[in-house]
């Protein structure tokens, strides 16, 4: 399974090699996809995992052991489908493939698992109807 997740660091932990344990001791596979991430600061990181579930939730306690926040992207960014006038500006800026319309109903189709959390889509969309935070 794939997993993406966004790894939140504090200043307290920021300077620990916790990434590097984590790719070294786990049968992972990990893509860093997006870093803001300041030293004696911390930051955030998004990351996917991919492996079997066992490993990865393992993985995810040992970042939280580590005191490192651990959100679903999912978590990260919302969508008021309700109001929607599918327009498809947002699909147009989406470079991932994550904002699609059904070519059936004229309908987005969001899927969130390709999400990259850049917030194209939030200043594309003329109503304001996504909510992006890659931060806190
Ligand atoms: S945040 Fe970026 S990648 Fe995610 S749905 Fe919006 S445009 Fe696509
Ligand atoms: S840009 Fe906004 S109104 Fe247009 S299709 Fe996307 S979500 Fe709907």
């Amino acid at each position: 399974m794939k997993k993406r997740l966004i790894l939140n660091f504090t200043e307290g932990n920021v300077e620990e090699p916790i990434t590097y344990f984590l790719i070294k001791n786990y049968d992972l596979l990990v893509n860093i996809l997006k870093a803001e991430i300041y030293p004696e600061e911390g930051g955030n990181l998004l990351m996917e995992m991919e492996g079997d579930e066992k490993t990865i939730k393992k993985s995810i306690n040992y970042l939280k052991s580590r005191n490192v926040e651990v959100v679903n992207v999912d978590r990260k960014i919302h969508f008021r489908e309700e109001d929607c006038i599918y327009c498809g500006s947002c699909t147009a800026v989406c470079c991932t493939g994550s904002l699609s319309i059904d070519k059936k109903t004229w309908k987005i189709v969001f899927n969130k698992e390709k999400c990259l959390v850049c917030g194209l889509c939030a200043e594309a969309c003329p109503l304001s109807l996504f909510e992006v935070s890659f931060g806190n």
